[in-house]
């Protein structure tokens, strides 16, 4: 029987989530979710490390947790304690980072309240502001714009979504036209005053160095001339960087993520030149420069099968920079093509992720910070109440424009030409578009079932696609792994609570600094990503 058209189900009382009882969790009153845990009135109950954490799914809340008999609940001061800047969704690419995908609205700079003024609020009014802010992200307007500047490579990484999506490593480059059509695409799209984002993918972007500069210049001086604003963000391998470049970066105030695949032994079984010698080393090296130099750094892993060393590559991450805090990373897990993780894989790589999580906890009682983004963002979602309804902006407030100037939901789609959404020369396609606004998280069977589906919002569209040949259905990979991440994140959070009774600067948001506007006078954004 569907326990959601149970009658028993049905004829619950209405209790508020907070008198949620032991008692009105008998067998009688028990909805099962799509993973097999159970909910009355909406209220999951969650078991980690011998822990029951009770989650309200509709308001996104830790409503109370128990270890044994004794019973910890989250207060206001919780929320008060949490940096400000933590705001906003994620995405599991490492593509679309928390806050860059609402950055293309001037709604989501006004949320950006300046910390004392949040603090003032109370707990109920920071609900609502979360909220509304989220609100306005279902409004999909278009506020970044990938350029997939290029389908050349130095690397031959085996798990590529280039290979995935059949495309050989070809010499093309975007010419400088199509480049500026996809700015003016993003210009265009903005309200006046509005803040948008370009970001450079490829291929290795800085094979494609000279473009990526005239594309700053020239959305900087588009955005100058139209009072709007644009940052710029890019994926790298990490390998051709160097003083020049760095400086560049600064200058420009362009974000960079580095894409390393934990240690060494891990990094160098997929991530290989094309001369098929291991990348670690180089890029290692690089990266350590970057932070030098920059005075930040964001990795991101593609995670593939279990022989990927999760707990060991993340907190050697976790050990780069010492006390100093500024190296942030996440894992990403590889659930398509020849190198995925598999329903086994998934098995050993979750006790790897609790070893860790047990590692970090000791962390935290030490005072230290956690730069995880796996088990930041839940914890920040939780404290902040913030919502994720999609899982990224991909199709709707978020495009990819290839080389030849063809419009993809976003840069793992780009060659996918089932989904392909126009050009830049004639825009976008609306039915495609409209594909991706309906794919919305309580609109899809089993995420309207799940417990998490405020955290992940329906999965990676892409992931989707390429196991179901459709962007609604789910990986089961992907809702396993996930799910216990969230778990872990919010075991953490109720370890702070229980800890400090909040926890003022213990989480990191795992994004490095905020870029800044790029744009005449207009004033640099406080910038959640
Ligand atoms: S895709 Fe996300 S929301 Fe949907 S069932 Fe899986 S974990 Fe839950
Ligand atoms: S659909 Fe694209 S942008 Fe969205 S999570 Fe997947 S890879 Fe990232």
């Amino acid at each position: 029987m569907n326990p959601a058209t149970s009658p028993k189900f049905k004829m619950l009382p209405m209790a508020s989530a907070t008198a949620v009882t032991d008692e009105a969790y008998s067998e009688a009153s028990v909805q099962v979710l799509a993973d097999g845990s159970t909910a009355i009135n909406g209220v999951a109950k969650l078991e980690i490390f011998g822990r029951e954490i009770w989650y309200d799914i509709e308001r996104h809340v830790v409503v109370k947790w128990r270890n044994g008999g004794v019973e910890g609940r989250p207060g206001p001061e919780s929320v008060d304690e949490v940096p400000a800047q933590t705001t906003c969704t994620d995405c599991a690419c490492g593509t679309q980072e928390a806050g860059t995908q609402e950055a293309g609205t001037q709604e989501a700079a006004e949320f950006r309240y300046p910390r004392q003024e949040f603090q003032n609020r109370t707990y109920q009014q920071q609900h609502a502001t979360a909220e509304k802010f989220f609100d306005v992200e279902s409004e999909h307007r278009l506020g970044i714009v990938e350029l997939h500047v290029n389908d050349k490579c130095n690397f031959r990484c085996d798990y590529c979504y280039l290979k995935s999506a059949g495309i050989e490593y070809l010499d093309n480059e975007m010419p400088r036209d199509v480049a500026e059509k996809s700015v003016e695409l993003l210009i265009d799209a903005l309200p006046p005053g509005g803040s948008g984002v370009v970001k450079f993918y490829g291929g290795e972007p800085f094979l494609s160095y000279a473009l990526m500069r005239h594309v700053v210049s020239y959305a900087g001086m588009r955005a100058g001339e139209t009072g709007k604003r644009v940052v710029f963000t890019v994926n790298t391998n990490g390998s051709l960087l160097n003083d020049e470049k760095i400086q560049w970066c600064k200058d420009n105030h362009v974000r960079v993520t580095i894409s390393l695949d934990g240690n060494e032994e891990s990094n160098d079984k997929y991530r290989v030149y094309a001369s098929g010698n291991g990348t670690y080393k180089t890029v290692l090296r690089k990266a350590l420069t970057f932070l030098d130099e920059a005075g930040y750094l964001m990795l991101r892993s593609t995670v593939n099968e279990a022989s990927f060393q999760l707990k060991d590559s993340m907190a050697e991450f976790g050990e780069l920079d010492g006390a100093n805090q500024k190296v942030k990373f996440q894992s990403d897990f590889n659930l398509v093509g020849k190198t995925h993780v598999t329903h086994a894989d998934a098995d050993k790589l979750m006790i790897d992720h609790e070893q860790l999580a047990m590692v970090w906890v000791e962390k935290l009682k030490r005072g230290e910070k956690i730069r995880y983004g796996n088990f930041t963002e839940p914890m920040i979602k939780a404290f902040y109440t913030i919502k994720t309804p999609y899982r990224c902006g991909a199709g709707r407030t978020l495009v990819s424009v290839s080389p030849k100037g063809a419009i993809y939901p976003c840069h793992r789609f780009v060659g996918v030409d089932d989904l392909s959404m126009g050009d830049v020369e004639t825009g976008f396609d609306g039915r495609q578009r409209q594909e991706f606004i309906d794919n919305r998280v309580e609109h899809k069977e089993p995420c309207n079932k799940c417990w998490a589906r405020y955290f992940c919002g329906g999965g990676c569209a892409f992931n989707n696609y390429f196991t179901n040949a459709n962007i609604r259905d789910t990986n089961s990979v992907h809702c396993k792994l996930f799910r216990h991440e969230v778990k872990l994140g919010l075991y953490m959070y109720t370890e702070l609570h229980e800890m400090h009774s909040g926890a003022k600067g213990a989480v990191s948001d795992g994004r490095g600094p905020a870029p800044v506007a790029h744009a005449g006078a207009a004033e640099a954004p406080a910038h959640a990503g």
